[in-house]
Parts: structure tokens; C-alpha cells; sequence
């Protein structure tokens, strides 16, 4: 559980130079995922001055934009002794820490209002971090009617060439003691920091390659790699007839597809796209490609969400190790172990329903164990975090965390064990990848993170300059249970089968203290808990069970049904832990909007404010909807998954489906949707939902003969 506290506090203190990572544009706002209001933007007014807004933010506009599909509207009206203002905040992204170098700030300004008074157009400022204004610069000679770009240089805010992008926090627009009734309206878009003398045009024609067919309210449409660094963004346009052009979105250059959820089933389109410079000059346009939409059966949308999901392992991978991202859109360069080990379960579902062929599977997974190989190991287990390029430990989460982390190497593991049994013929390619799994399963010193050797617990992390400074035992019940077993059943460095019940189940007062203390009650503080929660008895858990991904993370190759120990069988626990979960969400104690029946299943993710593991109980229910909390526990509750699923794509998709998927979390509270996909909740939507329809991961993971033994070993022990 301290790993998500440890999240917050690393992003906003780790400062890591890498100077080969790709470097972000600094931005403000291209587009609000939102209708309504701008989450990420604050008003203020005062004496007769006022500025239009909702709930104290600024209206979205999906009219008028620059970018498609919206800008926002500065409708303010300046009075003597008024004044008000607008702040566009940064919105910060985990790992999306390195930017390019800055000397402007650029935004484009819509004008409605024909003649101008000396002093009616705003002035702009940057807020610091520590929420103090910069100078400012007063807008003058902005035509009416046509987008303009303002271009400022930020020494202009500051008189100093001293400065980060990320010393600023908010674009602020403000007005003081205009003259009476002077009211008026603004559109504001694509605000950023960017760097004027560095604006190359761009040469090449994009080349779009295709756009599907099949899905139901939305098309992918996909285009040829950029690989020019002048390209900003690409702009995507749709067609009903091939002549008539309406304006769907833009992309990031990054990534060479777009879902176009357009709602609509059983219709035909044209698309073509065109790329941006840098200062938003726009090339032609690309040759029109057809898509359409279709109705689809209960077991297409299964196979849309599964496929979707796997594309974020399967393309949008770190491209040196062939290994998942922490999240999208973060660092590039960085190698997250655990999402990799779901990532890799995720590209054997990809495989055997032919998203991809066996034979680019098998050159996807050689690569992978090349870079296993000869990455970063301490005492034969992976750090949480490598750097792909060298493959060394990326302390990203702080320099403490420079070595070992025995739980992520164990999901590594449950995705390299099932991979093992995937890759069963004789071809040599597939011997090979065996060979390698096995090695780095023998390699793997479980016993050494007993920390003493007559411990009952398996410690978190070792790092080779401060040893056990984290000092983090692993107790459950949490996400770490496949740690236990897979340390229990190593075939070279197993551990006693007795640490299950002293370390992981531990009763005496070091178990009873560390479950209270996250928990925050003495429910479950025994690691049993008895206790009936929404009319359902659970047997194991703290609290009311925790988030929902402590019933996917171990489970997605370890099959529960098989695994009974002296309290309950971990099937029926996870699925009690998922029907309390989907209970308490129907009953709804905070009157959260969009809880439901069809809107459950709190579990950790992206939120409006922060990162949390949100719970079924008041004090960890942050109120954001979290999409794989859910549809990851198809096994468990098929009815109520499918319900969410459904609820989610056709009533939500507009903002919540991207090129991945489902995105992170939404909030609608708040009215707020996560900007990013997370690699630890994508794959477990595509590994749970083949659980479910043909228990093809747990099946593999249980062959190995190894895991089998060491079940026996715990079994034994009742
Ligand atoms: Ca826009």
C-alpha cells in the first residue's frame, strides 16, 4: 500500500535528468475531454467586473477552436473598481517530467468584438509553483474574426533567461478597472510554451494507412509513423460523402492512431488527416480512406475492449526492450516491470485470437527476453523500473528505490510462466524463448528477500548501496499473494511453504499493526476478517476488501479457484470482495454521480486531484469511476462487468474511449476524464475478460509443473 503513497510524493519530488528521454511541449491546453467546463482552469472576479463561468471554471467551447474539438471562452465584462480572472493550470502527468527547451509563451486568440478600447483585452501572467504572479503583458492588436497567434517571450514575464517550463504552473488572464459596460468575448486555444526559433515546416505528406470497420459507435483510424520532429500534431478529418469536411481531433505525433468515437452505428466515412507544424501551419491533406461503424454482439464488444487494451503493450510499447510503458502519455524511455508481466499475458491473448501472428509474436517475445537478459538484476529480481535504451535500474520513484522490487518481478514472472507454456512447440525460436524464461525464473533469488534467515516475511525491496532501507514486509491481504506462491514454488530459491501463513496471512501484532494502519479499522486486521459487508460475508480482507486490482494483479495467471487455504477459497473471496465493491456502488453512501449498477468498482487510478487506491468505504472513495475495476473482474461478476462495460463505451465513450481503450478514470463530479492509459490497469482488462471466456491465461500459468508443486506444498500444510 505504500507503493501509491510513494507514487505522489516521487513524481513531485524526483528530478531526473535523462537527456536522451523525448521531450514534451510544455502545454496548457489543447483540448478539454470535457464539455461544460475546463477542469484544469480557476475564475476569479470581484466589484462589478465578472467573467462568464461554471462552477467557477471556464466554459468549454466545442463550436469554435482552433484544434478540433474545442477552445475556451474568456466572456468577461470590465468595470471601473472590478476586476476578474482566469487561470489555465498545467496539468501534470506522471512521468511526463521532461520538456523541450522554451522561450515563448504561444496561444491563439478568437475575437468577436470589432473595435477595441485602449484597455479592453486582457493581460496575461504565469503563475510560479508557489502560486505568485509573473509581470505582465497586455494584449493589444488582436484582429477580429479569424484566429491570431500571440506569441510572448517569457523573458517578458520575468526579465531573466533563467527559468524551467515547469517553474510555471498556470497561464493567468486578467482584467483590472476597465471602463463601464465594456463586455466582452473571447476564444482562447492551444495554449503552450514553445520555442519560435526553433519552428521548422514540415516537408513530408501524411500517409494514412487505414480505418476500421466493425466497431459500433467508433472508428480507429491509423497512419504511417512521423518520425519528422517538426510535426506538432496531426489533425483528423471525417467525410459522410468525400468532399464534405468535418473536423473530428488532433493526436499527439507519437502516436499513429485515433479512435473517432462519433456515436453513431451503421455508418459509412471517409477520413483523411493532415500534420501541424510547430507554429500550426498545416500540410495537405492525406488520400481519403473508408471506415465504418456496425452493431456488434456481447462477445465483439469482449474482443473490441481486449484488442484495444492490448495495443498498448503491442504498440505502443518501449520500442528497445519490446516491454509496456508506466503509462501514456509519461516517460518513453521507461520500462515498467509489473505492467510488463501483464503487458506480456496481454500479447499472448493477442496471439491466440490473432491480433497479431504467432510469428511477430515470437520475434516480439525474443526481443523481450534478449533485454530480460541483460537488463538490470539484484539477486536475480528486476527493479520496478528500467531505463530500455541501457537497461539499467531507473529509480523513478526516488533513490531509495534503486534496486530490487520482488513484487513486480513476481508479475513479471506470472507473465513469463504463462508465456513459457504458450510457446510449447519445437520450433527453435520458441525452445529459445522457453530456455530463456526459465533462466530468469532459476536466477530469481526468492530466499535472499527473507531478509534473516529465520524470517517470517519476504521483504519488498533490496537496493545494492542501502540494502533494506525500505524496510517494507510484504503482509496481506493485498495485491502481493503471487508473490508468496511463486517464491514458495521456485524450483532454485524457494522459500518455506510456512512463510504463507507467517508472512503473508501473519497474525501476530506485525500483521494486526500494518493492516490497521491502512485500513484504518481492526476490520480484517487478522487477516481474516468474518464480517458481512452490503449482505455479504467476507472471509478474507481488510476493511470492506480493498481496492478491486488486489483481485486481479496476483490472479490474472494464478487461477483462485485453485487456491484454498485454511480460511476461504480465493475464487469466492475475490468475487465477494467484487460483489461488496459493485454493492456498495449501487447503494451509493456518498451520492457519488454516476455510481451504479452499470458504474462500479473502485480500485486505483488517475484522479482529478491525485493517484489513489479508492476503496468500498467513505473515507477511500474519491468518487471517480475507474473502468478497469470493473471489467477486470468479468470472472467474478460477468453480469455486472458487461453492464459497466456497455455503460461505459456507449454512454461514456465520447470522452472515456481512446486509442487504447478505456482511458485511466473519470470523475463526473468533477467533470473530469484522465488524460492517460495506466500499463497496470489496460492489460488486466484484456487478460481477466480471456479468464472469463476460456480461462486461456490461468490455464497456461497452472501447466507449469513447478507451480503445481508448490500449491501442493501449501496445501499440505492445512
Ligand atoms: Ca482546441
Amino acid at each position: 500500500m505504500l507503493r501509491y503513497k510513494l507514487i505522489i510524493f516521487c513524481i513531485l519530488f524526483s528530478i531526473v535528468l535523462n537527456a536522451q528521454e523525448y521531450e514534451y511541449n510544455y502545454t496548457f491546453f489543447t483540448n478539454s475531454n470535457m464539455s461544460g467546463n475546463y477542469f484544469s482552469s480557476r475564475i476569479a472576479a470581484a466589484g462589478n467586473s465578472s467573467i462568464r463561468n461554471i462552477d467557477h471554471r471556464l466554459p468549454v467551447n466545442n463550436l469554435k477552436y482552433h484544434t478540433p474539438g474545442n477552445s475556451l471562452t474568456l466572456q468577461y465584462k470590465n468595470a471601473p473598481r472590478g476586476k476578474w480572472s482566469a487561470a489555465i493550470f498545467y496539468r501534470e502527468k506522471r512521468g511526463m517530467d521532461h520538456f523541450k527547451k522554451i522561450n515563448t509563451l504561444s496561444f491563439w486568440v478568437f475575437r468577436t468584438f470589432s473595435t477595441v478600447q485602449l484597455n479592453e483585452l486582457p493581460q496575461v501572467q504565469l503563475m510560479r509553483r508557489d502560486s505568485s504572479l509573473t509581470s505582465s503583458f497586455t494584449l493589444e492588436k488582436i484582429n477580429a474574426n479569424k484566429w491570431e497567434q500571440v506569441n510572448i517571450p517569457i523573458t517578458s514575464f520575468i526579465g531573466s533567461a533563467d527559468y524551467q517550463p515547469t517553474d510555471f504552473i498556470a497561464v493567468v488572464f486578467s482584467f483590472q478597472n476597465g471602463r463601464e459596460d465594456s463586455e466582452h468575448v473571447l476564444y482562447i486555444d492551444d495554449i503552450e510554451f514553445s520555442n519560435a526559433e526553433n519552428s521548422g515546416t514540415v516537408t513530408a505528406l501524411p500517409v494514412i494507412t487505414s480505418a476500421s470497420n466493425g466497431y459500433a459507435m467508433h472508428v480507429d483510424i491509423t497512419w504511417e509513423k512521423i518520425t519528422d520532429k517538426n510535426v506538432r500534431l496531426i489533425k483528423i478529418y471525417r467525410s459522410t460523402d468525400g468532399k464534405k469536411l468535418s473536423l473530428v481531433g488532433v493526436q499527439e505525433p507519437y502516436i499513429n492512431r485515433y479512435a473517432d468515437f462519433h456515436g453513431k452505428t451503421g455508418q459509412q466515412y471517409f477520413y483523411t488527416i493532415s500534420l501541424l507544424d510547430n507554429n500550426y501551419r498545416e500540410t495537405k491533406r492525406s488520400k481519403f480512406v473508408r471506415g465504418a461503424t456496425k452493431a456488434m454482439t456481447d462477445e465483439d464488444l469482449l474482443t473490441m475492449v481486449q484488442q484495444a487494451s492490448f495495443r498498448y503493450y503491442w504498440e505502443a510499447n518501449e520500442p528497445t526492450s519490446g516491454l509496456a510503458r508506466e503509462n501514456i502519455h509519461g516517460r518513453q524511455n521507461m520500462v515498467a516491470s509489473g505492467a510488463s508481466g501483464f503487458g506480456i499475458m496481454a500479447l499472448i491473448v493477442g496471439t491466440e485470437r490473432k491480433f497479431i501472428s504467432r510469428k511477430v509474436s515470437v520475434e516480439r517475445f525474443t526481443k523481450i527476453l534478449n533485454f530480460l537478459g541483460k537488463a538490470d538484476r539484484f539477486h536475480g529480481v528486476y527493479p520496478h523500473f528500467l531505463d530500455g535504451p541501457t537497461g539499467k535500474v531507473e529509480p523513478f520513484f526516488g533513490s531509495r528505490d534503486n534496486g530490487a522490487d520482488l513484487v513486480e518481478t513476481s508479475f513479471l514472472l506470472q507473465g513469463l510462466l504463462a508465456a513459457r507454456q504458450y510457446f510449447s512447440s519445437n520450433d527453435p525460436e520458441e525452445k529459445m524463448i522457453r530456455d530463456k524464461i526459465t533462466a530468469i525464473w532459476e536466477g530469481t533469488e526468492w530466499d535472499w528477500f527473507k531478509r534473516y534467515p529465520d524470517s517470517k516475511f519476504l521483504y519488498w525491496h533490496w537496493s545494492p548501496d542501502q540494502e533494506w532501507i525500505i524496510d517494507h514486509n510484504l503482509i496481506g491481504w493485498n495485491e502481493t499473494m503471487v508473490t508468496y506462491l511463486l517464491a514458495i514454488a521456485s524450483p532454485t530459491h524457494a522459500v518455506s511453504p510456512t512463510m504463507y501463513y507467517s508472512g503473508w496471512a501473519n497474525q501476530d501484532s506485525t500483521g494486526i499493526k500494518y493492516r490497521s494502519a491502512w485500513g484504518q479499522t481492526t476490520d480484517g486486521s487478522m487477516y481474516t476478517n468474518g464480517n458481512t459487508y452490503f449482505g455479504v460475508k467476507l472471509d478474507v480482507g481488510v476493511s470492506t476488501g480493498g481496492p478491486l486490482f488486489f483481485t486481479h494483479y496476483s490472479y490474472m495467471g494464478y487461477d483462485p479457484h485453485l487456491i484454498t487455504d485454511k480460511y476461504t477459497n480465493y475464487f469466492r473471496n475475490n468475487q465477494n470482495i467484487a460483489k461488496i465493491n459493485y454493492r456498495y456502488c449501487v447503494e451509493n453512501p456518498k451520492k457519488i454521480k454516476g455510481y451504479g449498477d452499470s458504474a462500479w468498482g473502485l480500485t486505483a487510478s488517475d484522479g482529478p486531484f491525485n493517484y489513489s487506491a479508492d476503496e468500498p468505504v467513505a473515507w477511500q472513495d474519491n468518487g471517480k469511476i475507474t473502468p478497469t475495476g470493473a471489467i477486470s473482474s468479468f470472472p467474478y461478476l460477468p453480469e455486472a462487468s458487461m453492464k459497466a462495460l456497455k455503460n461505459y463505451y456507449f454512454n461514456h465513450g465520447k470522452f472515456l474511449w481512446g486509442e487504447y481503450g478505456f482511458k485511466d478514470a473519470f470523475d463526473l463530479t468533477n467533470n473530469w476524464c484522465s488524460d492517460i492509459y495506466m500499463g497496470l490497469n489496460q492489460a488486466p482488462m484484456t487478460v481477466m475478460i480471456e479468464n472469463y471466456r476460456t480461462g486461456l491465461i490461468w490455464k497456461l500459468f497452472m501447466q507449469n509443473p513447478e507451480i503445481k508443486t508448490g500449491l501442493k506444498k501449501i496445501n499440505d500444510l492445512q
